[in-house]
């Protein structure tokens, strides 16, 4: 299959397909692996040490990793080598620190009733994971699902996007150096020929899937065939706060970054501006002026602020929100259209878009647009402004712009999503859980709490009551006890 440069739209190279029979040997493969349990129970300092490894071996090969990154996915070079990398290093550093310290075995207090038991809980891997994961953010995604996975002890098959598969390639093939044999198998292929097989396959204990929230409700469908364990991280339409006490110059620059980093193609962009009607002018004005000093361009430049949207057909449905959002009554404050870069004539860019006069029933402002496009809703008070942001189908991300810090814990209580930004956007850090509420999916990623995703608990109860006259329970079957 052809991987297409979404700056140039040249095709940049072909990957191999798989399909059924590829993913059964990957999965026998990943069984051989897991079923080794000089891999499986592995002591957590051996593990850690493995996992600091990985992290050498992707900083050491970064500048090859970041072209392969850059030339598939349009991810500005600037973000991919100065964020992406740098975090999927930390990532797996972050993982193989808290892999030493986490409750693998737990001794829980002794009870005297009804006997002297003592239970221990231990977490164990789960087994073969098929993990899955969207185009827009390739490296970042391997990291936040195959670090976390590895520390836990499982064995994996990846499948990236069949749009972005080459730096999860190469990826795998340069860990390879720190992991046995069969631990880590990637296949490239599409939703029909491989997604769907990996959720059905009956050797495949888990699946963490990362895209959007229509495939992700296939993906939990097909598990629930065998109850499959599934972590699902899914789209989202973040909605920002303005209260009118906020810093309006801040607001302007941290809103436009939270919706035009990755040019909109991230889950937890701000997509919805929600502004309280004394400030909506003025910093509609500000909103204009800013983003018209984006510089949309070739990713490969590091004076590019927002490349190209990842594929021709990604490109035409973004314009085609912008013109419902038109014929639905909004007003175009700035950009709207196809955006000219010299160099790239055939790529597919988008111009830093705000779209003024939204109501919060306009499709543009209820779906996900997943392109720089910022939908903005005037409000009059906090109470209409809470219920603005919390009618969605989504939960993923929300935030508050005030100098009020009170206030705004106050509302943050109240916002329905799994992570919210006080006063800027994207503060996603490595030891911070990340995940969505509703229709964002469910299940954790980032640092300690994604290894919870990838282990099953057991509880393990030892008696040492040796006397069978003094095992009290037993009484309720056994009425002629001595
Ligand atoms: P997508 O759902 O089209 O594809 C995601 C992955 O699923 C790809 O690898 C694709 O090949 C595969 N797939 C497609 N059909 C499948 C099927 N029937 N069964 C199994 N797998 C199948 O999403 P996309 O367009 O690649 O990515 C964009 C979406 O991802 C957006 O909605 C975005 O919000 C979401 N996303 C979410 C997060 C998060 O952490 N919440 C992060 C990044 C992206």
């Amino acid at each position: 299959m052809d991987v297409v440069n979404p700056a140039s739209g040249e095709v940049i190279a072909q990957a191999a397909m798989a399909g059924s029979a590829d993913l059964d040997k990957a999965v026998a493969a990943a069984r051989a692996a897991f079923n080794d349990t000089q891999w499986s129970r592995m002591p957590p300092a051996q593990r850690s040490a493995m996992l600091y490894r990985c992290a050498q071996l992707i900083m050491a090969n970064a500048q090859e990793l970041a072209q392969l990154e850059v030339s598939a996915s349009g991810g500005t070079i600037g973000r991919v080598t100065g964020l992406d990398i740098p975090a999927v290093v930390d990532l797996f550093m972050m993982l193989a620190e808290e892999v030493v310290d986490y409750p693998f075995v737990e001794n829980l207090a002794p009870r005297i009733l009804p006997e002297m038991w003592h239970t221990q809980v231990w977490k164990q891997a789960i087994g073969v994971c098929g993990l899955i994961t969207a185009w827009n953010f390739p490296l970042l995604l391997f990291g936040l699902k195959v670090a976390p996975a590895l520390a836990a002890g499982n064995t994996i098959v990846i499948k990236p996007s069949e749009a972005t598969p080459t730096s999860t390639i190469r990826l795998v093939e340069i860990l390879q150096q720190a992991l046995p044999a069969g631990v880590l198998n990637v296949l490239n292929g599409d939703g029909p020929s491989l997604g769907e097989p990996i959720s059905l396959h009956p050797g495949i204990d888990k699946v963490s899937f990362t895209g959007s929230t229509a495939v992700g409700k296939r993906v939990q469908v097909n598990c629930a065939a065998s109850l499959k364990r599934c972590t699902l991280e899914l789209g989202g339409k973040g909605p920002g706060i303005v209260l009118p006490d906020a810093d309006l110059d801040m607001v302007a620059q941290g809103a436009l970054w939270g919706v035009y980093m990755n040019a909109g193609q991230a889950c937890e962009s701000g997509s919805r501006l929600l502004v309280h009607e004394d400030v909506y002018d003025e910093l509609l004005e500000k909103l204009a002026q800013r983003s018209a000093e984006v510089v949309v361009g070739n990713p490969m430049d590091p004076a590019t602020g927002m490349g190209p949207m990842s594929s021709q057909a990604h490109f035409n449905k973004v314009l085609s929100y912008i013109q419902s959002a038109i014929e639905q009554g909004a007003r175009i404050i700035c950009g709207g259209d196809q955006a000219a870069v010299a160099g790239c004539e055939g790529g597919f860019f988008v111009q830093a878009t705000v779209l003024a006069d939204m109501d919060n029933q306009m499709k543009a402002a209820r779906e996900e647009i997943f392109g720089p496009v910022l939908a903005v809703i005037k409000f009059s008070s906090e109470a209409e402004a809470i219920a603005l942001a919390n009618d969605s189908d989504y939960g993923l991300s929300a935030g508050v712009w005030t100098r009020d810090l009170v206030r705004a814990q106050q509302i943050a209580t109240e916002l329905n999503a799994g992570s919210i930004w006080i006063n800027d956007w994207h503060m996603m850090r490595t030891d911070a859980p990340f995940g969505g509420f509703r229709q964002s999916g469910y299940g954790r990623e980032f640092g300690k709490y994604s290894i919870d995703s990838y282990v099953e608990t057991k509880a393990v109860s030892t008696s040492f009551e040796t006397s069978p006259s003094k095992k009290n329970l037993h009484r309720i079957v056994h009425t002629q006890m001595a």
